[in-house]
C-alpha cells in the first residue's frame, strides 16, 4: 500500500479559551443581543466588528484592516475571533503576539510571513472511489512474526461491507488490516476505505448501545458500496508550503521546527493553487491574522505588513493594542497606539471597554458550562466580584483549579476562596513584589 503523507487538517491556534465564540452574536439588523453565539455585553465594539464583517464580504476592506484598543482582557481577542467565525465555518483564524516576531529560530519577516499564509485557507474539493459501509463481519488472517516466532501479526484481512442495497467482501492486506486494529473497528460500525490510498477511516456505528460518547450513531449508508464521493477539505497555504518543504529532503524534516521556507516553494505553491481555482477543484478562504500587543511590532515589521496587505493572497489583518501615544520600536518617534501612521491610516479602529459585573457574572458562566464545571450561585456570584475586582481573566482562570479543589464535584464559594489564596493575580502579585523589595531596602 502507498504510504500517503495526509495534508493537515486547519488548526485554530491557542483558541481553547475562546471556544466558546460562535460568531459576533448579532441580529439580523446588525444590533448586539446582550447575549449571543456565546459573546456577551461589549456592544458597541461587536456592532462595530459586524459592520466590519460585512465590508469584508463586500471586499471593501481589500487593503485594509482593523485596530482593536482597550484595556488587557476586555475581550479584543474575542471580537477578533467572532469576527472570524462570522466570516465561515473553515476561515482560518491565527493569532500571534507581537513580541512573537523576535523568536531567535527564524528572521522577523519569515515568521510574519508564515503566519500570514497560516492564515489563508485553501478549500479543497475533489472526487475519489470509496468503499463505504457498515462492517457486517471482519476476519483479520495472523502469521507469525518474521523475526520473533513469539509473536503473531495480521497478515490480511476478510471484511464483509454491507448497504442498504449492496454488499461487498473485501480481501485486503497487512496495512489495512492494522488500520482496522488502530481505529477499533468492530461489527455495525460505518466505515470508508479508500479504493486508491486504502485509507479507512470511520463514519461513525449504527449499533444502538454502543459508547455514543466516541462513536457518532449513524443510519445504514444507501446505494453501492463502492461509490464515488465528492470530499471536501480545508488546508492552509502554510500547510502547503511545508508538504513541498519536506518534500525538498531530509534536510528540512529534519530542522522541521523553525524551517525557513525558501520562497521559491512559496512561489511555486501559489502558482499550484491558482491553476486549481482556475480548474474549479478549489477556492480560496482568506482567513483573519489577529496580531495581539501590536505596540511590540518595530517599524521594519510594519513596512512588511503595509506591503503584505496589498497582495491579493492577503488575510483580513487585525491589530490589537492597549496603548496610546508611545514609541513605534525601532524609532525615536511617538505615534497614537506605536503604530506608523501610514499603517494607522489604512486600520477602521474599533475601542473595547472594560467589563461591568453583570457582563463578568455571563462569561464566567458560560466558560464554566464550557470546561464542564458546575457552579453554585453563590461562587457565581463571588467570581463576578472577584473578576470586577481585579480582572475578567482571572476570574475565568479560578474555575479550573477550584473544580480540582472541589474533586470534580460543584464548585462552592469556599473553593473559589481557595483558588484565590493559591493563585495570585496580577495586581496582587506586583503587591506581593513590592512588598519584599521595600523589605529589603
Ligand atoms: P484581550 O484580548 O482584550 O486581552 P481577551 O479577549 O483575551 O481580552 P480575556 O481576558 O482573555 O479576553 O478573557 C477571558 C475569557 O473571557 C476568554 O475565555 C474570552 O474568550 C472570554 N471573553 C472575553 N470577552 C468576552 C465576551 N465579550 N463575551 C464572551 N466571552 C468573552
Amino acid at each position: 500500500m502507498p504510504v500517503i503523507e495526509e495534508l493537515p487538517a486547519v488548526k485554530f491556534e491557542r483558541v481553547g479559551m475562546h471556544s466558546h465564540i460562535k460568531g459576533l452574536g448579532l441580529d439580523e439588523n446588525g444590533k448586539a443581543k446582550f447575549i449571543g453565539d456565546g459573546m456577551v455585553g461589549q456592544v458597541k465594539a461587536r456592532e462595530a466588528a459586524g459592520i466590519a464583517v460585512k465590508l469584508i464580504k463586500q471586499g471593501k476592506l481589500a487593503g485594509k484592516g482593523i485596530l482593536l484598543v482597550g484595556p488587557t482582557g476586555s475581550g479584543k481577542t474575542a471580537i477578533a475571533m467572532g469576527i472570524a467565525k462570522e466570516l465561515g465555518e473553515d476561515v482560518p483564524f491565527v493569532q500571534i503576539s507581537g513580541s512573537e516576531i523576535y523568536s531567535a529560530e527564524v528572521k522577523k519577516t519569515e515568521f510574519l510571513k508564515q503566519a500570514l499564509r497560516r492564515a489563508i485557507g485553501v478549500r479543497i474539493s475533489e472526487e475519489r472511489k470509496v468503499y463505504e459501509g457498515m462492517v457486517e463481519r471482519i476476519e483479520i488472517k495472523r502469521t507469525r512474526h518474521p523475526f520473533n516466532p513469539y509473536i503473531e501479526i495480521p497478515e490480511s484481512v476478510k471484511i464483509t461491507l454491507k448497504t442498504k442495497d449492496d454488499e461487498k467482501t473485501l480481501r485486503a492486506g497487512r496495512e489495512i488490516a492494522y488500520q482496522l486494529l488502530e481505529l477499533g473497528i468492530e461489527e455495525g460500525d460505518v466505515i470508508q476505505i479508500d479504493a486508491e490510498t486504502g485509507r479507512v477511516s470511520r463514519v461513525g456505528t449504527t449499533k444502538e448501545e454502543e459508547g455514543l460518547f466516541f462513536r457518532k450513531k449513524v443510519e445504514l449508508p444507501t446505494g453501492p458500496v463502492l461509490k464515488v464521493k465528492e470530499f471536501t477539505y480545508t488546508v492552509t497555504l502554510h500547510d502547503l508550503d511545508v508538504v513541498n518543504a519536506r518534500a525538498g529532503g531530509i534536510f528540512s524534516l529534519l530542522f522541521g521546527g523553525g524551517m525557513e521556507i525558501n520562497d521559491e516553494i512559496r512561489e511555486r505553491v501559489d502558482q499550484t493553487v491558482k491553476q486549481w481555482i482556475e480548474e474549479g477543484k478549489a477556492t480560496l478562504v482568506p482567513g483573519v491574522l489577529f496580531i495581539d500587543e501590536c505596540h511590540m511590532l518595530d517599524i521594519e515589521a510594519f513596512s512588511f505588513l503595509a506591503r503584505a496587505m496589498e497582495n491579493e493572497l492577503a488575510p483580513i489583518l487585525i491589530l490589537a493594542t492597549n496603548r496610546g501615544m508611545t514609541k513605534i520600536r525601532g524609532t525615536d518617534i511617538e505615534a497614537p497606539h506605536g503604530i506608523p501612521l501610514d499603517m494607522l491610516d489604512r486600520l477602521l479602529i474599533i475601542n473595547t471597554e472594560p467589563y461591568k459585573k453583570e457582563e463578568i457574572r455571563e462569561i464566567v458562566k458560560i466558560r464554566a458550562k464550557e470546561e464542564g464545571i458546575e457552579l453554585s450561585d453563590e461562587a457565581l456570584e463571588y467570581l463576578a466580584e472577584l473578576g470586577e475586582k481585579t480582572s475578567l481573566r482571572y476570574a475565568v482562570q479560578l474555575l479550573a483549579p477550584a473544580s480540582i479543589i472541589a474533586g470534580g464535584k460543584r464548585v462552592e464559594k469556599e473553593h473559589v476562596e481557595k483558588a484565590k489564596e493559591y493563585f495570585a493575580d496580577v495586581k496582587r502579585s506586583i503587591a506581593f513584589v513590592e512588598k519584599l523589595e521595600g523589605m529589603l531596602r
